[in-house]
């Protein structure tokens, strides 16, 4: 049983613990989707957030209850290079739960970095995060910063402290982390951007995220904006939550 709020770095820690065999990371799924013009997608487990509207909800909830395999690093750049190979697309990602839990998932996603560059340098690597350890943990930016064709999207879970514990289930206390991560990042010169979704923000909440997205010296300007799902388990958690929807 999962408390809310929760501690979110005890959470990545424990969830690491069941996600990762050695170097090998849980997967449950390898398919070409349409976002971004056309992408090879790895669809992982695990994710310190627990938020209301996630689409993986229930593995994210539970993912020691999950069947699914067991990954080494080169055989997730293979699958993914074989879908860029088939479909003729120029972009990969991994999506479905948070890449980076902690050093040993960090590990093995820079390993599948390396993969995919040395067997195809031309492509783009969409890094699609909520960007908490990337602010807690130290060395993943520097580290990061030599794939000069990466793409980080870090997607903000509130615009405030309290829209961050209602939407994240993460304690308050830990709101900003995911804005300092960025910051990091693009101190370094790599190519990253905040994202949100709209209907948890509404204009109210992205003028307060642009306020708090300044103080470290993150451009709102490139704010993506993305729209919710509606399946009806995703209503149905946000209802629970008592989570306003912005139209
Ligand atoms: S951060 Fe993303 S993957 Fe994790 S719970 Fe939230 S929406 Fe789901």
């Amino acid at each position: 049983m999962l408390n809310l709020p929760f501690d979110p770095i005890k959470r990545a820690k424990e969830v690491e613990e069941l996600v990762m065999e050695g170097l090998a990371r849980k997967y449950y799924r390898f398919r070409p989707a349409n976002y971004y013009g056309g992408i090879a997608t790895a669809d992982l487990v695990g994710c310190p957030f627990l938020c209301a509207y996630c689409w993986n909800y229930g593995r994210n909830l539970h993912p020691e209850m999950s069947t699914d395999k067991y990954y080494s690093p080169r055989e997730v750049a293979n699958r993914l290079l074989f879908i860029v190979k088939r479909k003729g697309f120029n972009k990969v990602r991994l999506s479905g739960a948070e890449p980076i839990l902690g050093e040993q998932s960090f590990e093995h996603f820079y390993q599948v970095l390396k993969d995919i560059y040395k067997a195809n340098p031309g492509l783009d690597f969409i890094l699609e995060t909520n960007g908490l350890l990337l602010g807690y943990g130290a060395g993943f930016g520097r580290r990061l910063s030599q794939f000069e064709s990466l793409e980080v999207r870090v997607a903000l879970k509130g615009f405030d402290e309290e829209s961050f514990e209602n939407i994240s289930g993460s304690e308050r206390r830990f709101f900003e982390l995911p804005i300092k991560g960025l910051g990091k990042l693009i101190k370094r010169g790599i190519n990253a951007r905040p994202a949100i979704m709209y209907e948890m923000f509404g204009p109210e909440g992205i003028g307060k995220i642009d306020q708090r997205l300044r103080a470290y010296e993150v451009r709102p300007e490139e704010l993506e904006i993305e729209y919710l799902e509606p399946y009806p388990f995703v209503l149905e958690n946000l209802k629970k939550r008592f989570i306003p929807l912005h139209e």
